[in-house]
């Protein structure tokens, strides 16, 4: 373990970790190196893409080689390293769910400018190669770098286009290229002087702040969403075509960031969380510094209270009294927080018991609690009091709550990190809970319900009959936005271990169908589930999807940009068998994709 080699630093890579969380990200490392078993397995073959043979992809990338350059067009051949968070692989999602070699890459490329992205568009309209892009691609728990079809090309853009292409200090914007993190964005502004200008950051400051924003992320500053924070893209369509949207597609604009709608209908949407074009330039809204801030901490008592709080939380929230997308977490994460494998407390298996949990969780700060809320007050401190004040007295009409006092709180603890995380200081501290299985992987069940205690009683009593039916600890956090929750509930599992990836992927697929039953969808899922959570987005017949689908065709006649992201299939993929999870496969099973939705299991026969 001594020889672990140190994470890259921002100053070596973009994709780097700012010196100031050096020593964190090595500590973090050693932890997740520590708790490893899993090996690097041979490869079982080449990946190719749907009806493409080997012959054929070669011959096609030597050809792009020879428009983008032989060094910026790599095999994916090499055996899938998973790597950890700050050296994560563009080739595969490292939290696999399925048979690692399920959804990956055949090949990378790494385009350089707008152009080269155009070029590399062109090239996949020629050859009918489907191409898949991320930014950073870590896009862990949510299908990481990997492509939704099996063998796409992946463009990873944020190697050679990561510029910050403009930081306004006036209008408090950005213009940002793919390739910039919310550490590099961070660290940016802080050499240049600009103190007044804060940046919104998700819990690991590693991703990619476009890619993020355009999956529609959340961080924990009053700017949390991240999407309502953006002004401005630049798409290559998928036939090659650049466009610029809202302001910026005026000749000579000169408020692209500052006004985000432009004139005609708003055609930013279609970029976000789908498959209609590669955004290569996004610009960003940055939060004023507030002039101050404080965080807190209050817990309460009994699981029943719940609903009374989330009753409570509602006309704060919509009032911005709490001001951020706060969290409202279970007793069991201040343990998993630790960063130490359960293991340490439960060698059993399945479910940790409570009494277990909840002995732990009374040693910490937190006390004896079930549900404990994170908040930061913003603004100079006659400010902030009077809204503390208000939400002091809220918190303790529930009998047993308690105001823990910041200055008995250890500065290891995850509280301080939530602090900077929303006062927009990026961190990494969120990654520990991970260790708690051996080889630890997550995915997000992550629905939007109303903020209501019934709907929060609801949803967690669907999400606890599953993890208790698959035996999986159940991580539940209410994020509450201005006008709805999203419960994010974490589902932990060890990624070398086939059943504990079939327990999550069962224990998802029933959670999503269960909560549609109810009224509530997903905001967001792994590449996985897509089908299944687009499939529940059905309202008279299917309409938006069969909408989506008419404009995906128009624009993607080939069907070569990210087929079947968010369960949008082009025409050229629909009928070849590819959906997960939804259906019966369709008459053309001769896709080559060869995936099976066994984890631990792919159609060898195919590849
Ligand atoms: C412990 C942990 C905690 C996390 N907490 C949070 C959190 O608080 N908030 C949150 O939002 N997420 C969270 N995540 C999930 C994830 O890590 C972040 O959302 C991350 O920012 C996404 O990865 P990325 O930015 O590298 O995006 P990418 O992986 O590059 O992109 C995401 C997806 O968007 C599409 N895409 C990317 N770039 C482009 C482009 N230029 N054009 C077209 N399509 C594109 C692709 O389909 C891609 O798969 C967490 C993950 C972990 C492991």
């Amino acid at each position: 373990m001594a020889s672990l080699s140190p994470p890259p630093s921002l100053n070596e890579t973009y994709s780097g970790i700012p010196l100031n969380l050096l020593e964190k990200a090595k500590s973090a490392k050693f932890k997740v190196y520590e708790n490893l078993t899993k090996t690097i397995a041979t490869r079982k073959g080449l990946a190719l893409p749907p009806g493409i043979s080997k012959n054929a992809l070669l011959s096609a990338l030597d050809e792009l080689a020879t428009q983008v350059g032989q060094e910026h067009v790599q095999l994916n051949d090499q055996p899938l390293d998973d790597g950890w968070y700050m050296e994560h692989p563009n080739t595969h999602d490292a939290f696999s769910l399925l048979d690692e070699e399920s959804l990956i890459a055949s090949a990378i490329v790494y385009p350089g400018s707008t152009e080269e992205v155009q070029t590399v568009v062109k090239w996949a309209n020629v050859h009918k190669i489907p191409i898949y892009p991320i930014s950073m691609g870590r896009n862990l728990g949510y299908g990481g770098a990997a492509p939704r079809v099996r063998g796409s090309v992946v463009l990873d853009l944020g190697k050679r286009m990561n510029a910050i292409l403009d930081i306004n200090p006036n209008d408090c914007t950005c213009l940002l290229e793919p390739g910039v993190s919310f550490y590099a964005l961070y660290e940016a502004i802080q050499a240049r002087g600009y103190k007044h200008l804060w940046i919104d950051c998700p819990d690991l400051g590693g991703g990619s702040v476009l890619g993020n924003t355009i999956d529609r992320g959340v961080g924990y500053t009053p700017y949390g969403d991240h999407w309502a924070q953006h002004a401005g893209l630049e798409v290559v369509l998928p036939t090659g075509e650049v466009i610029r949207t809202g302001m910026g597609a005026m000749a000579g604009s000169n408020t692209w960031q500052a006004f985000p709608y432009g004139f005609g209908p708003t055609s930013d949407g279609m970029f976000s969380q789908s498959n209609m074009g590669i955004v290569t330039k996004m610009g960003m809204t940055l939060m004023p510094n507030p002039g101050g801030h404080k965080s807190y901490m209050y817990t309460f008592e009994r699981e029943e209270d719940l609903p009374l709080l989330i009753d409570i939380i509602r006309p704060l929230r919509i009032a911005n009294i709490l001001e951020n997308v706060a969290q409202l977490k279970y007793y069991i994460q201040e343990v998993a927080a630790l960063g130490n494998p359960r293991s340490k407390y439960y060698k059993g298996k399945g479910q940790t018991p409570e009494d277990v949990l909840r002995r732990e969780a009374e040693k910490l700060p937190c006390g004896k609690c079930t549900w404990i809320y994170y908040g930061t007050a913003y603004g100079p401190e006659h400010i902030r009091k009077h809204k503390l004040e208000l939400i002091h007295s809220e918190f303790m009409s529930i009998p047993n709550a308690k105001k823990i006092d910041p200055s008995t709180i250890p500065k290891s603890h995850y509280f301080w990190a939530r602090d900077r995380i929303s006062s927009g200081t990026p961190d990494l501290q969120e990654l520990d809970w991970l260790n708690w299985v051996p080889n630890g992987a997550h995915c997000f069940f992550s629905p939007i319900s109303p903020t209501n205690g019934k709907d929060a009683q609801k949803l967690l009593a669907i999400a606890r009959k599953r993890h208790t039916q698959f035996g999986i600890d159940l991580f539940p956090a209410f994020c509450i936005g201005l006008r709805e929750m999203h419960l994010i509930i974490n589902m932990v599992y060890d990624r070398s271990d086939s059943s504990s990836k079939r327990a999550a992927y069962e224990c998802m697929r029933a959670m999503i169908d269960d909560a549609a039953k109810e009224g509530y969808g997903e905001y967001r899922t792994h590449l996985v589930f897509q089908d299944q959570v687009a499939q529940t987005y059905g309202w008279n017949n299917g309409a938006l999807m069969k909408f989506n689908e008419r404009i995906k065709d128009a624009l993607d006649p080939n069907g070569i940009l990210a087929p079947g992201r968010c369960g949008i299939w082009p025409k050229a993929y629909k009928y070849r068998g590819l959906q997960l999870g939804v259906g019966q496969p369709g008459p053309d099973k001769d896709s080559g994709e060869g995936i099976t939705e066994e984890p631990g299991k792919l159609l060898a026969a195919k590849l």
